[in-house]
């Protein structure tokens, strides 16, 4: 019993932490992205999660809202992980970069370098047992290696992040798969993985998740003449 009781008291400090290192965050002016953000998108979800997400960078939505994955991509992130019986509020999503880029272009270099600090001391203080990153920015920074996601997907990699060992699962992002219903289809593959990852009961592969993709048009009946 004591042992659950020092469990506690541990995940709430470190839940905490998280709060306070997050209100240190919002502040940040480290490049220059803090002139054009309309606020920092720190990261979203349980303080104590064994998965983690990894996305690129916060878009148009979650510049506005300071939450990430609230648009078209986060909204299949959710489908994605209904598939395998998890919700937002049992993970914890952030991204590479915590400021919006404008026009939602790719994060440069000198940015990744500014901002990656902010993300290992996430991982730090969650202490997660599985990372997805979701494309190559993510995959790239916390893999170490330069390999890209399509060589790279659905592999499982062991690696050290803030003095932990932890699981490394690279994730095409889910805005690949928006408009791809091939690419959708490997995605849900390889998030059928992510149970097994966490070591939990392996659960039914995942329903197909509906997309809009256009119908085929209906060909019309030819109508036979009786004679
Ligand atoms: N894409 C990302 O990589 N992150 C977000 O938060 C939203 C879209």
């Amino acid at each position: 019993m004591e042992a659950v009781a020092a469990a506690v008291v541990v995940e709430a400090a470190a839940e905490l932490s998280l709060i306070a290192y997050g209100d240190m965050v919002a502040g940040c002016r480290r490049c220059a992205l803090a002139q054009t953000r309309t606020q920092v998108v720190f990261g979203s979800g349980s303080p104590d999660a064994d998965l983690m997400f990894v996305g690129e960078a916060p878009g148009f939505h979650e510049d506005k809202q300071g939450v990430p994955f609230v648009g078209a991509a986060g909204q299949l992130l959710g489908k994605l992980l209904a598939g395998i019986g998890l919700t937002r509020d049992d993970v914890f999503v952030a991204n590479v970069l915590k400021c919006r880029p404008p026009g939602n272009r790719d994060p440069l270099p000198d940015e990744i370098q500014a901002c990656e600090s902010h993300l290992f001391r996430q991982i730090e203080l969650i202490q997660p047992r599985l990372v997805a990153t979701l494309g190559n920015f993510a995959t790239k920074l916390l893999s170490g290696k330069q390999a890209g996601i399509t060589q790279v997907h659905g592999r499982p990699q062991q690696v050290v992040l803030g003095g932990n060992a932890v699981t490394l699962y690279p994730i095409f992002h889910p805005a690949a798969a928006l408009y791809t219903p091939r690419m959708l289809q490997v995605l849900q593959e390889d998030f059928g993985r992510i149970p097994e990852l966490l070591g939990r009961a392996v659960e039914p592969p995942p329903p197909p998740v509906p997309l809009h993709v256009p119908e085929p048009a209906v060909e019309q009946p030819v109508q036979l003449g009786l004679f």
